[in-house]
C-alpha cells in the first residue's frame, strides 16, 4: 500500500517519461552464458481483455488480434487498474548458456491468476499452459514460495514466446527469468531475510506489548496496533501471508494486502496523534490529523462491501496524501522544536525514500540490486525501530519531567515543612514572649497591688494616725480638749439616759507660773509632759479618759463612777504628781495638783455646762484650801 502510494507519484512520473518516443527495442530477451538471471524488459508487448469478454490463447495470436498488441514502453509492467485481465506476450531466447533449467519468476503476490502459455516459435508448437492463482496451489514444489513461478526449460540455442494472461487488481508484474540454481539461492537469501525481517518486527510488536503491560502507557498500545498493522501488511506485500496465516482464506489473500494497508495508516494516524499530541498542536494539523483518522474509519468497514477498483484508487490516493501529510507534521513539529518530532521525521522520510526507491525500481525508472529492490522492507524495519526509540525517548523524557516535577514537588513540601516549622516556631516564639509578656505584666500587677495595699495600709496608718493626731494633745499626748468635749458630751448623755453616776477631776498645776519661771517655758512644757503621763497612768479603767484642757488645767472624766469612789482615785492622782521627780539643774522641783471634782447623776435642767462649772468650783475651793488638795461636790445641783 506505501509502495502503491509512493507508487503512484512514481507512476505520474513514468507517465510523462513514457510519453517520450520509445526507442526500437530488440524483440526479445537473450539469456546471456554467464548470467543466472534475467529481467525481462525488451519486446514486451501487452493486450488488454475488454470486460466480459475472454479471450484464449488462440485469440490473441490470431491475426485478428494483431492490432491490439502494444509494444510496451517501459522496462517493467506496471499499470494501474484495468477494465478485465492483461495479456503479457515476451520471447527469451538461451543464448548457449548450458544450463537448460531455466524458471520464470513474478515476484508480485497480489496478483490473482497468473497463466502461462510456451510456445516454442521455431517449431510453432504450444508447451502444456500452466496457472498459478490465488487460492490454487502453487506450482509443485513451490508450496513455500510466495512468488508465481512457472518452469521454463530452454536448452542452448533454443527459443520460448510466453503468454501470460494475468488477473489483478494492480498489474505490477515484474518479470524475471532465473536460472533454477541460482533461483533457489536467492530463495535461500529471501528466507533469511524476510525470517529477519518479520523477527525484527515481531520482536518489535512483543516488546512494545510487553511494555504496554508494564507501563499502561496508551502510546505502546497504539504503537502496537500499528505495528500489528506494518507487519500484516508485509505479509501480504510479500506474500507470505497466504503460505502461513490464511492459506484457506480466498477473500483474505485477494484483499488482506489492500485491507492492512489501509488499517496501518489508521494505526499510523492514531499513533501519531497520541505521539506528537496532536490534539494541542496547531489547529490545522490536528485538523488534518482528525480528518485522516475520520476518513479510514470510513474507508475500512468499505473495503469488505465495494469491489476494490472502487477503493483501491481513493485508498491510495488518501494514503499517499497521509504519507506526506506526516512528513510534513513531523518537519513542521520539528522547527517549532518538538524534539520527539526528529524521529518522526527521519522514520517517515526513511520509509518515504525507501518506498520511492522500489517503486522506481518495479516501473522499472531506475536499475538497482537487491538492495533497492527490498528497500521498502528495510524501510519498515528501519522506520518500526526509529519509532521504537522514539517512544522510548518521549517515555524517558516524560519520566524525567515527571521525576523532575515529583522533585520540584518535594522540595516544594519541604519548603512549606520549613516554612510551616517556621511558622510553628515564631508561633510559639509569640507565645511564649505572650507568656513572658503576660507574666512580666502579672508580677507587675501584683507587685503594683502590693503597693496598692501597702499605700492602702500606710495611708490607713496614716488616717489613723491623723485620726489619732486629730483627738490627742500634741504635747502632752493624752487627749486634746475638743476629744474630751465630744467624749463629755457622750458620756453625759448616756449617764443621763442611764442614770448612772458620772465624774469628772478637773485638775490645775499648782504654781505654775513660778515652775515656768524657775525652769522656762521649756521645762514647763517638760513638767506638763510628766504631769499628763503620770495622770494616765494613774487612772486604769478602760473607759477612764484623761485630756489636757488647757494650758497646765487637766481634765479626767470617770463614767459609771459613784462619788464614794471618786476621793481614791483623785488621791491617787495627787499623790503619783507629788511622787513626780521632776529635776531641773541637779535639783528637784517640787509638783503638786489641786483636784476639783463633781460625781452625780447629771440633772436634766443642769447641763453640761453647770456640770462642768461645778467641778470647777470645786478646783477653785481646792485652789483656795491651800492647793495640793482635792474638793468634791456629789451631791444634788446647787439651787
Ligand atoms: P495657782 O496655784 O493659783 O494656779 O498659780 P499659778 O501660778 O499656777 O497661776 P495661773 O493659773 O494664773 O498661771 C498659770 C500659768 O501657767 C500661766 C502660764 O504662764 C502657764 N502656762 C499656761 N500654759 C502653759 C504651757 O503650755 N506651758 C508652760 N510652760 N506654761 C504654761
Ligand atoms: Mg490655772
Ligand atoms: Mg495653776
Amino acid at each position: 500500500m506505501v509502495r502503491s502510494c509512493f507508487g503512484a507519484i512514481v507512476w505520474l512520473l513514468a507517465c510523462s517519461l513514457f510519453a517520450l518516443p520509445a526507442t526500437a527495442a530488440p524483440n526479445e530477451t537473450v539469456l546471456a552464458a554467464p548470467a543466472a538471471s534475467m529481467w525481462i524488459e525488451q519486446g514486451v508487448e501487452l493486450l488488454h481483455e475488454r470486460p466480459g469478454e475472454p479471450l484464449t490463447r488462440e485469440q490473441v495470436m490470431s491475426g485478428a488480434a494483431a492490432s491490439r498488441w502494444v509494444q510496451h514502453g517501459g522496462k517493467k509492467v506496471n499499470l494501474s487498474h484495468l477494465p478485465a485481465a492483461l495479456w503479457i506476450r515476451f520471447t527469451v531466447r538461451n543464448d548457449g548458456s548450458p544450463s537448460p533449467d531455466w524458471l520464470l519468476a513474478i515476484d508480485w503476490p497480489q496478483l490473482h491468476a497468473v497463466d502461462l502459455h510456451r510456445l516454442d516459435p521455431d517449431a510453432g508448437t504450444w508447451h502444456a499452459p500452466m496457472r498459478a492463482a490465488i487460492g490454487e496451489p502453487l506450482s509443485a514444489g513451490a508450496a513455500r514460495d510466495p512468488s508465481y513461478r512457472f518452469e521454463l526449460p530452454l536448452h542452448a540455442g533454443q527459443r520460448a514466446t510466453v503468454l501470460l494472461r494475468v488477473q489483478a487488481d494492480q498489474y505490477t508484474v515484474p518479470l524475471k527469468v532465473w536460472r533454477q540454481d541460482a533461483y533457489r539461492s536467492k530463495q535461500v537469501t529471501d528466507t533469511a531475510f524476510f525470517g529477519a525481517l518479520f523477527g525484527v518486527l515481531l520482536v518489535m510488536l512483543l516488546y512494545n506489548l510487553s511494555l504496554l503491560v508494564f507501563t499502561r502507557d496508551r502510546s505502546y498500545l497504539d504503537y502496537s496496533l500499528y505495528l500489528a498493522a506494518v507487519i500484516l501488511f508485509e505479509a501480504a506485500g510479500t506474500g507470505f501471508d497466504r503460505l502461513y496465516l490464511w492459506p484457506d482464506s480466498l477473500w483474505l489473500q485477494t484483499h488482506a494486502f489492500h485491507f492492512f494497508g489501509c488499517v496501518s495508516f489508521l494505526a499510523a494516524a492514531t499513533f501519531i496523534r497520541r505521539f506528537l499530541d496532536l490534539k494541542h498542536a496547531r489547529p490545522h494539523l490536528n485538523r488534518i490529523n482528525q480528518g485522516l483518522i475520520v476518513f479510514w474509519c470510513v474507508q475500512i468497514p468499505l473495503l469488505l462491501v465495494l469491489p476494490a477498483h472502487v477503493v483501491d484508487p481513493i485508498s491510495r490516493s488518501v494514503g499517499l496524501f497521509e504519507a506526506l501529510a506526516v512528513i510534513y507534521t513531523s518537519v513542521f513539529l520539528l522547527l517549532q522544536g518538538h524534539l520527539a518530532a526528529r524521529y518522526f521525521a527521519i522514520a517517515w522520510a526513511t520509509i518515504a525514500v525507501a518506498s520511492i526507491a522500489t517503486s522506481l525500481f518495479s516501473f522499472g525508472l531506475i536499475d538497482g540490486g537487491w538492495l533497492v529492490e527490498n528497500a521498502q522492507h528495510i524501510g519498515f524495519v528501519v522506520e518500526t525501530v526509529l519509532l521504537s526509540i522514539a517512544l522510548a525517548d518521549r517515555i524517558k523524557r516524560e519520566r524525567t519531567s515527571k521525576e523532575v516535577a515529583q522533585l520540584r514537588a518535594l522540595e516544594a513540601t519541604r519548603q512549606l515543612e520549613v516554612e510551616r516549622e517556621h511558622k510553628i516556631q515564631a508561633q510559639a516564639e509569640a507565645l511564649a514572649l505572650q507568656q513572658r509578656t503576660n507574666e512580666e505584666l502579672e508580677r507587675r500587677v501584683a507587685q503594683r497591688t502590693q503597693e496598692l495595699q501597702q499605700a492602702m495600709k500606710d495611708l490607713a496608718a496614716a488616717n489613723s494616725e491623723l485620726s489619732k493626731l486629730s483627738i490627742t494633745d500634741g504635747l502632752t499626748k493624752v487627749y486634746n480638749r475638743r476629744y474630751f468635749d465630744d467624749a463629755l458630751r457622750n458620756e453625759y448623755e448616756r449617764a443621763t439616759r442611764n442614770l448612772v453616776p458620772l465624774t469628772l477631776i478637773m485638775i490645775d498645776i499648782d504654781h505654775f507660773k513660778r515652775i515656768n519661771d524657775t525652769v522656762g517655758h521649756v521645762g514647763g512644757d517638760e513638767c506638763l509632759k510628766l504631769v499628763a503621763a503620770t495622770l494616765a497612768a494613774t487612772v486604769s479603767r478602760l473607759n477612764d479618759l484623761v485630756a489636757r484642757y488647757g494650758g497646765e488645767e487637766f481634765a479626767v472624766m470617770l463614767p459609771s463612777t459613784p462619788p464614794e469612789q471618786v476621793p481614791v482615785v483623785a488621791e491617787r492622782l495627787r499623790r503619783a504628781v507629788e511622787a513626780i521627780a521632776f529635776i531641773h539643774r541637779g535639783e528637784r522641783v517640787p509638783l503638786s495638783i489641786s483636784l476639783g471634782a463633781i460625781s452625780a447623776v447629771p440633772n436634766a435642767h443642769e447641763g453640761i455646762f453647770g456640770f462642768v462649772a461645778r467641778a470647777d468650783d470645786a478646783l477653785y475651793a481646792a485652789k483656795k484650801a491651800g492647793r495640793n488638795c482635792f474638793k468634791l461636790v456629789s451631791d444634788a445641783v446647787p439651787a
